[in-house]
C-alpha cells in the first residue's frame, strides 16, 4: 500500500497540522466533555489525568482536541515524542512493519530491527567498552531488569536510589521512588534492600559543593549499607518527576568513582533524559561520566513502548540464558519506530536544536524570574527545563501556586506539567519538533498566568 491510500497520515498527524494555537471552544468544549463523562465511568478513577481534553491528532508543536482545539504542546506526553507527534519517518516505518508482521516474540523467532535498535543503542550511549542491550515494553520494567542484572553479576542485594528520586510505579521501582503521594502511598509492602540517599540538590544545598555532596552520601551508603552488600546505586542525571534538579557539579563523577572502586554497579537511569533530550544524547555526557548500564525508554520510539537497559557486556552477559525476557520486549512495531525516531534524532541533528530550545528556554525563564521573586530557580538542560515557584520571603515552596498557573496556562491551551517532590516546579519540555514561534507564544502564555495568579 502506498502512503497515496493513507491519507489519514497527511491529514491527521505530523507536520501537515497547522502550527498555531487556535481554540474554538472554551476547555473543555462539548465533545471533550462528553468524553470526559464516559471515561468517568468506565476508566479507573486512580489513573490521573492532566489536561481536560481528549486527542484526535498531534504533529510538530500541537496537540489538536476533539473540538478543533489546537494547543501548544509542551510536554511532548511527557518527554516521549522528541522527533515530533506521529513524525513521518516513524508513521511511515510502522506502517510498512505492521503490514509485514505484527509480533513473533523476539525469544521464540528473533528479527532483524531487535538487533538494529541493540547496535544503536550501544553505539550511542556513554563510553566505547563491548556494550550489550535488551529491551523491554516500559521504563518500571527496564529499570527492573537493570536491577536483575546488577544483582546477578555483583552477587550482592542492596540498591541505593536518592532523594526526589522517580524510577516508575511497579512494585520494585515504586520501591526505589522517593515520592510518597501518589506513587507509593497505600501500595506497600515494598521490596526490601532498597535504601536511600542524600542527593546534590543545589537551589536547596545551602551552596553544598557537588563533591561535599557526594561525600555525604557516600559516607551514608558504607555506614548503613556497606560496599560489601550494594550491587547498585541507581540515579537520575537530571531527576524526572523529582523537579528537575541538576546535581552540582562534580557530584556524580565522584559517586561513579566510588561505585567503580567498589564494584557497585552505577546505573543511569536516562529514561526522561536520553535521546537528545538535554542537548547531549545522554545526560551523562554533560556530566563527563560512563555509567555501567543505561536505562532508556520515553525518547527512544517515537511514542510507541519501549524500553532497553545498555551496558558493560560482561555485566549484561551475567545472567542465566531466559533470565530476561518477556512476551512483547522489543516488539517489531516499537523496534521499527525507535530506529526511524533514532535516525531522525542523528540525520536532524536534534541534540543541537535541543540546545537552541534550551538557548529560548533559558532566555525566556531567566527574564520571568528578574520581574518575579516567586520563580526561586530556573534550572535544567537543553528541552528540559523548569521553574521552581516559592514564596519569596520564606523561600518555602509554592504547590498552590504552581497549580494554579499550570491550570490557567491548560484552559489558555498550553500543554505544561508540573512535577517535583513539593508539587512546586513547572516543567519544560517541548517537542523537538517546535518551532522557536510556538515555544515562545506558549511561554508567554504561562508568564502571562504567572503574573495574573
Ligand atoms: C517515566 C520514568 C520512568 C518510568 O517509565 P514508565 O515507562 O512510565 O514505566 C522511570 N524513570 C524515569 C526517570 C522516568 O522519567
Amino acid at each position: 500500500m502506498t502512503l497515496v491510500d493513507q491519507p489519514s497520515v497527511a491529514v491527521t498527524g505530523g507536520p501537515a497540522l497547522p502550527q498555531e494555537r487556535r481554540l474554538v471552544t472554551p476547555l473543555p468544549g462539548p465533545a471533550s466533555r462528553e468524553w470526559l463523562a464516559r471515561r468517568a465511568d468506565a476508566v479507573a478513577g486512580s489513573v490521573g489525568g492532566t489536561m481536560p481534553v481528549f486527542a484526535v491528532a498531534a504533529g510538530g508543536g500541537v496537540v489538536v482536541d476533539a473540538d478543533g482545539n489546537s494547543l501548544i504542546d509542551l510536554g511532548s506526553g511527557i518527554a516521549v515524542t522528541g522527533v515530533g507527534n506521529a513524525a513521518p519517518r516513524v508513521v511511515a516505518a510502522v506502517q510498512e512493519q505492521v503490514a509485514r508482521f505484527t509480533h513473533t516474540c523476539f525469544t521464540v523467532t528473533p528479527y532483524d530491527s531487535y538487533v538494529e535498535v541493540a547496535e544503536a543503542l550501544n553505539r550511542l550511549t556513554p563510553g566505547d567498552h563491548a556494550k550489550r542491550s535488551a529491551l523491554f515494553n516500559s521504563g518500571a520494567e527496564a529499570v527492573e531488569n537493570a536491577v536483575k542484572i546488577a544483582r546477578h553479576y555483583t552477587g550482592k542485594q542492596a540498591v541505593v536510589a536518592f532523594d526526589h528520586a522517580y524510577h516508575g510505579r511497579t512494585n520494585l521501582t515504586m520501591g526505589l521512588t522517593a515520592k510518597n503521594q501518589p506513587y507509593k502511598n497505600g501500595f506497600g509492602p515494598f521490596a526490601p534492600e532498597i535504601y536511600r540517599a542524600p542527593l546534590s540538590y543545589p537551589y536547596r544545598d545551602g551552596g553544598l559543593s557537588g563533591f561535599d555532596a557526594a561525600r555525604r552520601a557516600i559516607s551514608q551508603m558504607e555506614k548503613q549499607i556497606g560496599a560489601a552488600n550494594l550491587a547498585a546505586i541507581i540515579i537520575e542525571p537530571i531527576q524526572g518527576e523529582g523537579g528537575f534538579i541538576v546535581p552540582a557539579e562534580g557530584f556524580l563523577p565522584e559517586i561513579a568513582r566510588w561505585a567503580r572502586e567498589n564494584t557497585v554497579v552505577f546505573i543511569a537511569d536516562e529514561v526522561q533524559t536520553g535521546f537528545a533530550r538535554t542537548g547531549a544524547m545522554f545526560a551523562s555526557e554533560l556530566f563527563g561520566i560512563v555509567p555501567d548500564l543505561v536505562v532508556t525508554a520515553k525518547g527512544m520510539a517515537g511514542g510507541l513502548p519501549l524500553s532497553g537497559v545498555t551496558g558493560r557486556a560482561e555485566i549484561m552477559d551475567a545472567p542465566q540464558v531466559g533470565g530476561l525476557g518477556g512476551t512483547y520486549g522489543g516488539n517489531p512495531l516499537a523496534c521499527a519506530a525507535a530506529l526511524a525516531t533514532i535516525r531522525t534524532y542523528e540525520e536532524e541533528d536534534l541534540v543541537a536544536r535541543a540546545r537552541e530550545i534550551g538557548t529560548v528556554l533559558t532566555g525566556r525563564l531567566n527574564a520571568m524570574r528578574a520581574v518575579d521573586p516567586r520563580i526561586g530557580d530556573v534550572r535544567g538542560r537543553g528541552a528540559m527545563m523548569a521553574i521552581e515557584l516559592v514564596d519569596p520571603k520564606t523561600g518555602e515552596p509554592d504547590a498552590a501556586l504552581t497549580a494554579r498557573v499550570a491550570a490557567g496556562a491548560h484552559a489558555e491551551g498550553v500543554i505544561v506539567l508540573t512535577c517535583g517532590t513539593y508539587g512546586n516546579v513547572i516543567r519544560f519540555l517541548p517537542p523537538l519538533s517546535i518551532s522557536d514561534d510556538l515555544l515562545v507564544e506558549g511561554l508567554q502564555v504561562v508568564a502571562s498566568q504567572l503574573a495574573a495568579s
